[in-house]
Parts: structure tokens; C-alpha cells; sequence
């Protein structure tokens, strides 16, 4: 297949430009937010997402436009810049301050040789306000059912009036001016249609990713996570010799909350339990985690922890249980009481197992030696 051999014409193409521009951006992003999250760097998604989203449209349009600039076609690829506009002003919602966004428009004046012409001046602005607009009904309308004829409503004419500068410029036929506005127009629904097609995907996605690391019922971190944390932390413990403790709890006499009360209020009290501990944890200590390991029984991991810091820390969370009253769905008011063992690692702990055996035999200690207690070595 050579240059001049490539038979499909030129909308088909475009279509899958455009497609092509939107899935290559949505692949590569989320192959560096996983990146960047294995890496452990400090960065949101969102900003991610801003700066790598506006990195990808500057150079998509400058590399563009690169090919026809200052030839008397240079608007032939208008659309697909637009489209890169569009797209980051409306479905990344990239907020560009004027005072950054005026700059912008006038390298590109300059790059493209269009300073001295008063349509292009007018087409920067009209731009401009383009943008500026579209970022605002993108914000503003969000959660709008209907918020897919806003978005035609400043995309079309404004497509058209962006058009109608080029026209003028170029002296383009008003069947080229027609063509190229209702190109863009089928560009504009397109990408919406994909864009909502391919955040749809993600959500699914990230609502798995969820699902696999996180409790349905309480919201914390499961057992899946926690074999996999144990297993970093405690290595990296043993490396930099650095402490860590573990602390493991279990509602005493649950099953009679069961038995008595039915199954939804023993869901209701486990909720309540895990509030309760999340929020001494985030006062506490961010770093600390928290896992639903099995039915009514939980784990925290505290990472350079001693085994006095951690005491400490179990006395508070035993006291805050013990002062709960929880108010169930049929108004009955109920008090629990937890079992807690734990440690801390040690010099003779060869693996994570042995460890985590020590907090579990610990809590069985304070089970088998009355309940409601602590237990620690
Ligand atoms: P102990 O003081 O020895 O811990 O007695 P217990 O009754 O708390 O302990 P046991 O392990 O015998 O019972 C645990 C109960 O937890 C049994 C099970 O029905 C209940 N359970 C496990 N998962 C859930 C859940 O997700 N929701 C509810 N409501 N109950 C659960
Ligand atoms: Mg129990
Ligand atoms: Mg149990």
C-alpha cells in the first residue's frame, strides 16, 4: 500500500482518526495512572489527568498542524484540532486560565504563520470563548440528564461561526464551508457517544478493582489485601529493621446477635463497629490498616508501631466499643464487647505466618480466658 494507493476515502478515515486519537489517549492514561500508582508516586488521577491531557492535545495539534502550516490548505486538519479542543475542554474538563490559554493561541499564530491575518484573530478569539464555554457547561451542567444538548448547543454553532472565519480567509466555497461544519458536527456526536461508551468501561472497571481489595458489607480493606500487605510489610520490616504490630479483634458472642436480633442487624452492628474503629485509625494514624479478614473478625496492621504505641492504641479502641450503643433498624438499643490480641514482630518470626500466628493465638488467649479482653506479648 503506498501514498497514493490508500483508496478508503476520507470521512471513513477521519472517523477512525478521531476514534484512534480518543482510545489511544484512554490506553495510555491508564497505562500511566497504573504506573504511577505502582510506583507509589504522589500524584491524583485528576491532575494526572490534566497534565498529561493537555500534554497529549498540544502536541497532537502542533504535530497536525506541522504538516500543512503556512500552505494555502492549512485548515485541512481544523477538525481534528478541534476535536482535541473539544475534547479536553468538555470530557476531561481541563480548566485553562486565560492568562495561560491566550498565550497558547498566539504561539500557535505565530507557529502557523496566521499573525497578520485579521480572520485568524478572529478565529483566536472566537476559540477562546469556545473554550472557555464549553469547560463552563461541562462543570456547571454535570449531573444534567440532558446534558448531551448543551453540549450540541455550543459545539455546533460554534463549530460553524470557527468555520465561517475559515471560509473567509481561504475563500472556501460554501460547499466546502458546509461539508467541513457538518463533519465536524458528526466528529462532535461521535466522540460523545465513544467517550461515554469507553468512561462507562472504566467505571466498570474501577468498581471491580474495588470489589477485589475492598469488604461489600463495611467498606475496609479485605482478606485478599491483607495477605498481600502483610506480606510487603512485613518483609520490608525485617529489611530495615524497622517495627511493626498487628492487632486482631472479634466481636464476643456474635452469633446470639444473630440468633436474637436477625441477620440485617448483625450486618447493621458490624457497620457500626467498623465506623467506629475507622475513625479512631484516621485520628490515630492514617497509615494504619484496616481489614475485615473473615465473618466478624478484623485486622489492623501498624506499621512502625511498637508494642507499647500499639496498646496504647488498642486500650482506645477497646474503651470506644465498649461505649457503643447501637440503634438498630427496629429502634432496639444494643451494646458489644470485642476480644483483641496482639504483638509486634520479632527477631525470631521467619515468616509473616509466624507473626500473624502470635496475634491469632494471643486473641484466642483472651477468648479462652473469659472475652472482652486484651492480650498482648
Ligand atoms: P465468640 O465470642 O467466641 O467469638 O463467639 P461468636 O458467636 O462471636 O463466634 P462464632 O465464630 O461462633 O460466630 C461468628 C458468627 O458471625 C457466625 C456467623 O453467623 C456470623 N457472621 C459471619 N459473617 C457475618 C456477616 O457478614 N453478617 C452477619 N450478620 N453475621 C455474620
Ligand atoms: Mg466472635
Ligand atoms: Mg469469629
Amino acid at each position: 500500500m503506498t501514498w497514493s494507493n490508500w483508496l478508503v476515502p476520507p470521512f471513513p478515515t477521519s472517523v477512525f482518526f478521531v476514534l484512534g486519537f480518543l482510545t489511544l489517549f484512554q490506553v495510555s492514561y491508564s497505562w500511566l495512572t497504573t504506573l504511577l500508582h505502582e510506583r507509589k508516586v504522589k500524584l491524583s488521577d485528576d491532575a494526572c489527568k490534566t497534565w498529561y491531557g493537555l500534554l497529549y492535545m498540544v502536541v497532537f495539534v502542533f504535530a497536525l498542524q506541522s504538516l500543512v502550516r503556512g500552505q494555502s490548505n492549512s485548515w485541512m486538519f481544523m477538525n481534528f484540532e478541534l476535536i482535541a479542543v473539544t475534547f479536553c475542554a468538555y470530557f476531561l474538563n481541563i480548566r485553562i486560565p486565560i492568562y495561560f490559554l491566550f498565550p497558547s493561541v498566539l504561539i500557535f499564530m505565530v507557529f502557523n504563520g496566521s499573525f497578520t491575518h485579521w480572520q485568524s484573530w478572529g478565529h483566536a478569539l472566537t476559540l477562546m470563548a469556545f473554550f472557555w464555554i464549553l469547560n463552563l457547561v461541562s462543570v456547571k451542567l454535570h449531573d444534567w440528564p440532558y446534558k448531551v444538548f448543551a453540549y450540541l448547543a455550543v459545539t455546533i454553532p460554534f463549530g460553524g461561526l470557527l468555520w465561517l472565519w475559515m471560509k473567509w480567509k481561504f475563500a472556501l466555497s460554501l460547499t466546502t464551508f458546509a461539508q467541513e461544519w457538518l463533519y465536524l458536527t458528526i466528529f462532535d456526536v461521535l466522540m460523545y457517544s465513544y467517550t461515554a461508551m469507553l468512561s462507562r468501561d472504566s467505571r466498570t472497571k474501577s468498581h471491580l478493582v474495588r470489589l477485589a481489595s475492598h469488604d461489600s458489607l463495611t467498606g475496609i480493606l479485605n482478606y485478599e489485601t491483607y495477605r498481600q500487605d502483610i506480606h510487603t510489610l512485613f518483609s520490608r520490616s525485617q529489611s530495615e529493621q524497622r517495627p511493626l504490630a498487628m492487632m486482631m479483634f472479634d466481636i464476643d458472642h456474635f452469633k446470639l446477635v444473630n440468633d436474637t436480633y436477625g441477620h440485617a442487624a448483625g450486618d447493621q452492628v458490624l457497620r457500626a463497629l467498623v465506623q467506629t474503629v475507622a475513625r479512631i485509625i484516621h485520628e490515630a494514624d492514617p497509615k494504619i490498616k484496616f481489614y475485615r479478614t473473615g465473618g466478624e473478625e478484623f485486622v489492623l496492621i501498624l506499621p512502625e508501631y511498637s508494642l507499647t504505641q500499639c496498646n496504647q492504641l488498642a486500650q482506645r479502641i477497646f474503651a470506644a466499643v465498649d461505649q457503643m450503643t447501637i440503634t438498630l433498624d427496629a429502634k432496639q438499643k444494643l451494646k458489644i464487647a470485642i476480644s483483641m490480641g496482639i504483638s509486634c514482630v520479632s527477631e525470631a518470626d521467619q515468616t509473616s505466618l509466624d507473626f500473624y500466628n502470635r496475634v491469632d493465638h494471643n486473641l484466642y488467649y483472651s477468648k479462652k480466658n473469659g472475652r472482652h479482653q486484651i492480650t498482648s506479648n
